[in-house]
C-alpha cells in the first residue's frame, strides 16, 4: 500500500471540535479511523483523536482520488483529512456525539500509517480478557475509557498540586536509588555496579527523607512521589504506586487534617464532586467496637453490643464465651433471605470466624426463645421490617490465654483487649459479607452523583503495638517514626504496659477503603532511640540502619508530621473504576509482571558479570 507523507499539513481542529457553526469552514482534522461505512459511492470515516469523533465523507464524484484511498483505508489507520464541514441533512444529525450535527466533505485524504487489524477495537467498550488488553496496552488506552480516566488523573493530580502549592507546599524530589526504609514491606534492590556486593533500594516511601527536609527547614513539604514495595498483588495494589506524600513542621493532628481536607476537596472538585468541609473522626477503638475493623464503612449502621441483654445461662446457651462481646449487625433493606441464602453466607465465613465465632443468623428463632432481649435488640439498632439481622459473639471455643495487663490509657480509657477486638473483628468481617452479599437489595453503594456517595473518616488513635500471637511478642503497628501520645510516654506506659499505648497515627478512609495514612513523628533523639529500643532493635542495629537519620534528629529538630494518601485509588474511585490497573498507564498483573514490555526478563550474562553477580537458578 502506497502511504503518504505528512508534507506540510497541518491540524486546524481536533476531532471532537467542530459543531454546526463551522458550517462551511475548510479545515484539516487527523487520526485514527475508529470504523469505516463503505456505501460504494459514499464511504464514511469516523475519525478519532483524544478530544472526540468526527464524521468524513468521501464522495466519489468529488473526490475520486480521496476516496480510492478512503477504499484502502482500515480501522486504526492513521490518516489526515482536508475538507469542508457542512450540517448533516435533516434526520441524519447524531445526538449521541458531540460532532453529531456536522460532518466533514473530503477533497483530501492521507493514509499516513496503516494498521494491523487489531486484536480488539478501541472503538468497542468493554473488553473481557484483561491480559490481551495489557499485551496490546497501546490500544488499549486509545479506548474512550481510558482517555476519560487518564484526563481525569492529570485533573485530580493537577487540583492536587495547585492546592498543596497555594497552602505553601513545596514539591521536592527524593531519590529512587536510596536505602532500605521502614514501611515494613519487602525492598526492590538494585545491586550497585561499582560497589561490589552493595545495593540501593527502591523507595518504599520517601519517609525519612521527608522528615530531613522538616529537619532541614523547609516547613512545608510535598511529592506526587513513586514508591515501591515488593508485595504479592491484589486486585487494589501495584508493585509500584503513586502517594500523594506530604509533611509539615509544627502541626497538630488537626493542623494535618485541615490540610488534606483541602486538597482532597480540589482534587473530588476536578472530578466534578463537591465535597461536605470537615471529615468525622473516630478513634481506632471506637471504630473497631462499632464497626469490626480500621476503616469502617459508613454507608451502613455500625454494629451494637447487646451481650448484656443475656443472662450467664442463656449465654451459656447460645454457646457465647463468658465476657465476649455479642454485637448486632443490621443490614437494612434486604428483606427476608432464605435458608439457602443463609447457608451460601455461611459457606463464605473466614475459618478463624467458623472456628471461634458464635453467629447467630436466624432471628426468628432467637426470637422464640429469647422474646425480650431480642426486643430490645430491635429497638436498639433500630431495625425495621425487612432489616437483615445478625448477631456474633465469641464462642466457647475461644481460647482466652493471653492476659494483657492494665491496658488503661493515660487519658485514663479503657482500651480494647486484644480479645475483645478479636470478636469484633469477626463481627465486622461478617458485616461486611452480608453488605457485600445483598448489595444489590440494600442498594447503599448504589452512586448517587452526589456527594453522599462518599463517606470520608478519620480513624485516630491506632493502637502504638500490636500483638504478635504466634511469636508472643508485641510489634510495632506502623513505621518506627510515629510518635506515641505524649502523655502515655510520661505516663511511662511504653515499658509498662504496651497494649495500652496509642500512637498519634491517623488513617483517612473512605467507603471503607484506606486512602491514605500518616502520624505525628518522633522529633526527640532519646524518644526515637527508645522506640527502636521497645521494638527490639538493638542501639547498634538502629544505628546501622538508621544512623544518619538519628544524627540529623540532635541537629535541631522541630516536631512535624505528616501523611501520604494513595493518588491511584483516589483517582479509582473518581473514575468508578474496580481496579487500579485502569488508571494506571502500564500497570502490572495480578502476577506481576508486565505483559506488554514482558518484564521483568533474563540479561545477559555479561550485565550479571558486571554486578558482581551470579544466579543460582536456571531460566
Ligand atoms: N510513609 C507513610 C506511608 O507511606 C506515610 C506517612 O507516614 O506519612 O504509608
Amino acid at each position: 500500500m502506497q502511504l503518504d507523507f505528512l508534507g506540510n499539513l497541518q491540524r486546524t481542529h481536533t476531532c471532537g471540535e467542530l459543531r454546526s457553526q463551522n458550517a462551511g469552514e475548510t479545515v484539516t482534522l487527523m487520526g485514527w479511523v475508529n470504523r469505516r461505512r463503505d456505501h460504494g459511492n459514499l464511504i464514511f470515516l469516523d475519525l478519532r483523536d483524544r478530544y472526540g469523533i468526527s464524521q468524513i465523507v468521501l464522495d466519489l464524484e468529488q473526490s475520486g482520488e480521496a476516496h480510492a484511498k478512503a477504499e484502502a483505508a482500515r480501522p486504526e489507520f492513521v490518516v489526515a483529512v482536508v475538507g469542508k464541514v457542512r450540517r448533516r441533512g435533516e434526520g441524519l444529525e447524531n445526538p449521541n456525539m458531540p460532532t453529531g450535527e456536522i460532518e466533514i466533505v473530503a477533497s483530501e485524504l492521507r493514509l499516513l500509517s496503516d494498521a494491523k487489524t487489531p486484536p480488539f477495537s478501541p472503538a468497542e467498550g468493554a473488553i473481557a480478557n484483561e491480559e490481551v488488553r495489557l499485551q496490546y496496552r497501546f490500544l488499549d488506552l486509545r479506548r474512550e475509557e481510558m482517555q476519560k480516566n487518564f484526563l481525569m488523573r492529570h485533573n485530580v493530580t493537577k487540583a492536587i498540586r495547585d492546592n498543596l502549592s497555594a497552602q505553601g507546599f513545596l514539591e521536592i524530589e527524593t531519590p529512587m536509588l536510596t536505602r532500605s526504609t521502614p514501611e515494613g514491606a519487602r525492598d526492590f534492590l538494585v545491586p550497585s555496579r561499582v560497589h561490589p556486593g552493595e545495593f540501593f533500594a527502591l523507595p518504599q516511601s520517601p519517609q525519612i527523607f521527608k522528615q530531613i527536609l522538616m529537619i532541614s527547614g523547609f516547613d512545608k513539604y510535598f511529592q506526587i512521589a513513586r514508591c515501591f514495595r515488593d508485595e504479592d498483588l491484589r486486585a487494589d495494589r501495584q508493585l509500584e504506586f503513586t502517594q500523594i506524600d506530604l509533611e509539615m513542621t509544627f502541626p497538630h493532628q488537626e493542623t494535618v487534617f485541615g490540610v488534606v481536607e483541602n486538597f482532597v476537596g480540589a482534587a473530588f472538585g476536578a472530578a466534578g464532586v463537591t465535597l461536605g468541609k470537615n471529615f468525622p473522626r473516630m478513634t481506632y477503638d471506637e471504630a473497631v467496637r462499632l464497626y469490626g475493623i480500621d476503616k469502617p464503612d459508613l454507608r451502613l449502621p455500625a454494629m451494637v453490643e447487646c451481650a448484656e441483654l443475656f443472662t450467664a445461662e442463656q449465654a451459656t446457651v447460645l454457646r457465647l464465651a463468658p465476657g465476649s462481646p455479642f454485637v448486632a449487625i443490621r443490614i437494612p433493606g434486604v428483606g427476608e433471605i432464605s435458608r439457602k441464602e443463609r447457608d451460601d453466607v455461611r459457606a463464605l465465613y473466614p475459618p478463624k470466624t467458623v472456628q471461634s465465632a458464635t453467629v447467630v443468623d436466624d432471628f426468628k428463632r432467637l426470637e422464640k426463645s429469647f422474646p425480650e432481649a431480642v426486643a430490645e435488640i430491635r429497638k436498639r439498632t433500630g431495625a425495621q421490617d425487612g432489616d437483615l439481622l445478625y448477631l456474633v459473639g465469641g464462642a466457647t471455643t475461644i481460647s482466652w490465654d493471653f492476659e494483657q495487663g492494665r491496658s488503661v490509657d493515660a487519658s485514663g480509657a479503657k482500651r480494647l483487649s486484644v480479645h475483645q477486638r478479636t470478636v469484633y473483628e469477626m463481627a465486622g468481617q461478617i458485616r461486611l459479607l452480608l453488605a457485600q452479599r445483598f448489595a444489590d437489595r440494600h442498594k447503599a453503594f448504589e452512586k448517587t452523583g452526589s456527594a453522599e456517595d462518599y463517606k470520608f473518616l478519620w480513624v485516630t488513635d491506632f493502637p502504638m503495638y500490636e500483638w504478635n500471637e504466634e511469636a508472643r511478642t508485641w510489634d510495632a503497628a506502623h513505621h518506627p517514626f510515629t510518635s506515641p501520645h505524649e502523655e502515655d510516654i510520661k505516663a511511662g506506659l511504653l515499658t509498662s504496659d504496651k497494649g495500652a499505648v496509642r500512637a498519634l497515627a491517623y488513617d483517612i478512609v473512605l467507603n471503607g477503603m484506606e486512602l491514605g495514612s500518616g502520624s505525628i513523628r518522633i522529633s526527640r533523639q532519646d524518644v526515637q532511640a527508645e522506640i527502636f529500643r521497645s521494638l527490639g532493635m538493638s542501639d547498634e542495629e538502629a544505628r546501622a540502619r538508621f544512623g544518619f537519620f538519628l544524627t540529623a534528629l540532635e541537629y535541631g529538630t522541630p516536631p512535624h508530621g505528616g501523611i501520604a494518601l494513595g493518588l491511584d485509588r483516589i483517582v479509582m474511585i473518581l473514575a468508578g473504576a474496580q481496579s487500579l490497573r485502569e488508571v494506571i498507564a502500564f500497570p502490572k498483573t495480578a502476577k506481576a509482571i508486565d505483559v506488554m514490555v514482558d518484564a521483568p526478563a533474563t540479561v545477559s550474562e555479561a550485565q550479571w558479570k558486571e554486578l558482581h553477580l551470579r544466579p543460582t537458578v536456571k531460566n
